[in-house]
């Protein structure tokens, strides 16, 4: 690696919000500088990994704010440790970069460090290359052994529950694409929809607090329920009938759609990173309405026995282009 580049990390990357957050008694046995990273790994847990990459024009659009899409890069990569009910240990980063711009790095690094201290997660090395702008995030996670909430343990019976409110993200695209963001945004409601698409809030506490209330199977909804529902009801074996209209939807989302769009773009829509996921009935009642403040819990079905079906609650099979009538 060039000098320059040597001098970009230690600048950018090796400062200690994001090597050493606050709060927590360090992780990590070795972090950036050596060939690899050193992890102290606690007997009784595994450690959970998730990779994420992003590439400018693909997923996410040309020009877009660098603070943001430090935070982005770093919050799809914590929903996925937020699914299984891992608790943030450490991440990498691969940064492919078409030229060094200091203020870009600057701003970019100081998105990644807003989240990284938010929740503890410590940056222990990486790569950077050049070419077309590509972020690739590796993020680790821990879990008490064998208590992973997986996909593949959804039983029949088990209600289907999501957090927080669908298709937001969703909703914002129009504006992401036409460039805007949640600071240009002058109104209220779309300022609401674009945070959500540049700042989601990657369910970790929520996950955890899930996974030891005894939820079964859980997933992180970044293509939309209908499609994400349907990876859960595949590797458990098992079917669902869920009612549509019970999906949760965000006054800022009602107050830009016309209703029928609203639900398609809650049903369909990705990139809010809430949780799917499902638990026993029992355990389903001793829930209670909210997580905390910010993300409440919304039941919108039941999972069945019947292989890979998922239906309405009035016994229709539902596809994705069963819906576009909404
Ligand atoms: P090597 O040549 O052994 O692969 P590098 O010269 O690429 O090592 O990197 C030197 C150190 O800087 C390593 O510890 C690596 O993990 C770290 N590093 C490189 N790029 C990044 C980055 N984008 N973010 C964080 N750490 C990085
Ligand atoms: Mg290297």
């Amino acid at each position: 690696m060039a000098v320059g580049e040597f001098e970009l990390i230690q600048k950018y990357f090796a400062r200690s919000e994001l090597t050493a957050p606050e709060g927590k008694a360090s992780p990590v046995a070795l972090g950036i500088g050596d060939d690899c990273a050193l992890l102290d790994i606690p007997s009784g847990m595994q450690l959970a990994q998730s990779m994420d990459t992003l590439v400018e024009g693909v997923h996410f659009p040309k020009n877009a704010p660098p603070f943001a899409l430090g935070y982005r890069a770093l919050a799809v990569n914590l929903s996925d440790l937020a699914a299984m009910g891992a608790e943030p240990h450490s991440f990498t980063l691969g940064l492919t970069l078409p030229d060094v711009s200091p203020e870009w790095l600057a701003s970019f690094s100081d998105g990644l460090a807003c989240l990284a201290k938010q929740f503890k997660i410590a940056l222990i090395g990486g790569d950077t290359t050049r070419g077309p702008l590509t972020i690739t995030i590796q993020a680790q996670g821990l879990i008490p052994t064998g208590k992973a909430m997986l996909r593949s343990r959804a039983q029949p019976g088990d209600l289907i529950c999501v957090t927080g409110t669908l298709g937001d993200a969703a909703g914002a695209l129009p504006a992401v694409l036409k460039g805007e963001c949640p600071e240009s945004a002058s109104n209220i409601h779309v300022r609401q929809l674009l945070n959500r698409y540049w700042y989601p809030t990657p369910r970790i506490l929520e996950g955890q607090w899930l996974r030891r209330k005894g939820a079964t199977a859980a997933l992180d909804i970044s293509d939309g329920i209908l499609g994400d529902l349907r990876h859960i009801l595949k590797a458990s074996d098992v079917g669902a009938e869920i009612d549509p209209s019970l999906v949760p939807i965000s006054p800022a989302l009602k107050r830009t759609f016309h209703p029928a769009a609203a639900l398609k773009t809650a049903l369909t829509g990705g990139d809010d990173y809430e949780l799917c996921f499902t638990i026993p009935r029992d355990l389903a009642m001793t829930l209670p309405p909210e997580i905390n403040d910010d993300c409440k819990i919304t039941c919108i079905g039941q999972v069945t026995s019947e292989s890979g079906a998922l239906r309405d609650s009035r016994g229709r099979l539902i596809t994705a282009k069963a819906y576009t009538h909404f």
